[in-house]
């Protein structure tokens, strides 16, 4: 029997200008199963709010953050 563990995240967006000048949209999925296995530094298994707050930090992160370049040279090339 498999058992289903409830997923618990987000989606979140961003949209920022590349190092080439060109503008980039991504989007990524943040999420965590609520199971026994996923628990806190202090042991305890964490809640929907507790993955949440951590889902948020790093999707902050990560829209905070902006990819290397990965358009081609040619791609470099055209728009300059
Ligand atoms: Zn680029």
């Amino acid at each position: 029997m498999k058992t289903r563990f409830p997923e618990i995240g987000m989606t979140v967006r961003k949209h920022y200008k590349c190092a080439c000048g060109r503008w980039v949209t991504r989007s990524k999925r943040f999420y965590q199963t609520i199971n026994p296995y996923n628990v806190t530094a202090s042991g305890f298994m964490k809640d929907q709010y507790q993955i949440l707050a951590e889902c948020r930090q790093e999707a902050a992160a990560w829209t905070r953050k902006k990819d290397p370049c990965t358009h081609s040279a040619h791609a470099v090339k055209e728009i300059r």
